[in-house]
């Protein structure tokens, strides 16, 4: 039932911000557990549920960070990591 032929949204806003220096850092210092469960970085109106999709993506925006070329100079390079081009 899996379809291939879409990308998952998650893993493309995770390989988006694999490519910006300092974002993965950024999310996981802001989005922390609540004593109450809730998610600290959102939730400002409604609290949302830790972990939040913006954990997701940056766990996974590490795991893209971690298996590519570690010493590469943040630049359009990066955006070949993905095999993807802006439309
Ligand atoms: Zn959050």
């Amino acid at each position: 039932m899996t379809r291939h032929t879409t990308p998952d949204p998650i893993d493309a806003a995770a390989w988006f911000v694999a490519g910006q220096p300092g974002a993965t850092a950024r999310i996981l210092e802001r989005h922390t557990a609540r004593e109450d469960g809730s998610c600290a970085g959102c939730g400002v109106y409604r609290p949302v549920r830790w972990p939040c999709v913006l954990v997701h993506i940056a766990r996974r925006a590490k795991k893209i960070s971690s298996a590519a070329d570690k010493d590469a100079p943040p630049g359009p390079k990066r955006w070949a990591w993905c095999g993807r081009t802006a439309a």
